[in-house]
């Protein structure tokens, strides 16, 4: 029912104009408010505080039927969802879920998460952007880029240095909303692929902020950020999954109705063979996907399988996204065909929320470590 829902919802207020969005890099607001009407704001978020109170496989669900149709959506959705309303719902104490769960959850408010800066990526224990206790206040400075709403974001779980370079327990989390003195957007990212999702930097210039927006103990923030990056990588997953498929499905819809040799294309084994390829891999993303989400709908560590699904998803993505163009010869090297979009697209399931390389450390020390 999840699923019939969204693609409605995706057929009505999204395939209309992801191209114009997209060409223009504009950032569809409307959208996510309309999300918002529809629950999937705060999918994971319970009724108490004005989420749909949904599971991670409803979750995942979701997130693959917008990426069919648009990735960026898929993406700011996710990003939304499971970090910066994640990292609250996860970490902030009653009064602070109170305060902003609700606002998130109904789609009023978009939240952004901070935690790359220009210099730290993978190595984020290096970050530089600092937090200096002052009172009963906290004062920020620098920088964090390449932030998923970092201009349109009306509140950002913020991840600054509170102790030591290097030290895992030198990083805290907090709360920053819109509007606080010393808090401004910046440069936002012309990106190669999910361009309707707006991607930008966040300045912090003495930005004085309350004790009571921390969340969780002072040192606690790289921990948490950790444990909100093994969920949050299950949407990663699920958007490549999406991808993957919608790409799948349109090659596979041409492949029936283009005729060269006074044939179908899909006659050709060659072609035929790279829908098997695609179709295989995706089912198995599919279940890696499925697995991880069902482990952490039953409070499982998802540390290993939640990096082995978006590894292996956001690879199938790439492939399928690549293949697809290939199905589609010259008309998928053009913007009048849905594959186009999609190999730009895919290319982020790879990078975001840890990079394939990273996903590999962090599978590999645990495979070690058993
Ligand atoms: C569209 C988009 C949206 C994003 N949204 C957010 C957001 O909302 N919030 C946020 O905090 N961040 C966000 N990011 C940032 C993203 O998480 C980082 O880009 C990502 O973690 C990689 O960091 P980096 O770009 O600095 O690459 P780098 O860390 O510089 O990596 C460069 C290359 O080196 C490799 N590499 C690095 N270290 C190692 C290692 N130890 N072993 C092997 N290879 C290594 C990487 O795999 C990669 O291939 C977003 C990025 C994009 C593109």
């Amino acid at each position: 029912m999840i699923r019939q829902t969204v693609r409605d919802f995706a057929d009505k207020h999204i395939r209309p104009d992801f191209m114009t969005w997209d060409e223009s890099q504009e950032f569809p607001h409307h959208v996510f408010k309309a999300l918002g009407e529809l629950g999937l704001m705060g999918v994971l978020v319970p009724e108490s505080y004005g989420g749909s109170g949904l599971g991670y496989i409803e979750y995942v669900a979701a997130i693959e039927e917008l990426s069919k149709v648009c990735g960026s959506v898929g993406l700011s959705m996710a990003a939304h969802n499971s970090l910066c309303t994640g990292h609250i719902l996860q970490f902030g104490n009653e009064e602070q879920k109170m305060r902003w769960l609700p606002k998130l959850a109904s789609g009023e408010w978009l939240g952004a998460w901070g935690l790359t800066e220009a210099n730290t990526g993978s190595d984020a224990l290096r970050m530089k952007c600092v937090a200096q206790k002052d009172g009963d206040h906290w004062i920020l400075n620098g920088a964090k880029n390449w932030i998923t709403h970092g201009i349109s974001g009306n509140v950002a779980v913020v991840l600054a240095r509170t102790g030591e370079l290097l030290d895992s327990h030198g990083i805290t989390a907090f709360v920053v909303e819109r509007g606080t003195p010393g808090f401004s957007g910046g440069k936002k990212e012309n990106k190669l692929g999910m361009r309707a999702s707006e991607t930008a930097e966040m300045i912090f210039e003495d930005c004085r902020i309350p004790d009571s927006n921390r969340l969780g103990n002072v040192g606690d923030g790289f921990i948490q950020a950790m444990k909100v990056l093994d969920g949050g990588r299950i949407s990663i997953a699920a958007l490549s999954l999406g991808i993957a498929k919608g790409a799948y499905e349109a090659a596979l819809k041409y492949s029936k109705e283009r005729e060269q040799f006074g044939q179908p294309i899909s006659n050709f084994q060659a072609i035929a063979f790279k829908l098997a390829d695609m179709a295989t891999r995706i089912e198995a993303a599919e279940l890696l996907t499925l697995q991880s989400a069902d482990m952490k709908n039953k409070g499982l560590n998802v540390n290993k399988q939640s990096a082995m699904a978006k590894y292996y998803a956001s690879e199938v993505s790439v492939y399928c996204s690549n293949e697809a163009v290939q199905i589609f010869g010259g008309y998928g090297y053009t913007k009048d065909f849905p594959a186009e979009k999609f190999y730009r697209d895919c290319k982020l399931c790879t990078i975001g929320e840890g990079t394939s390389e990273i996903q590999k450390l962090v599978i590999s020390r645990a495979v070690l470590k058993a």
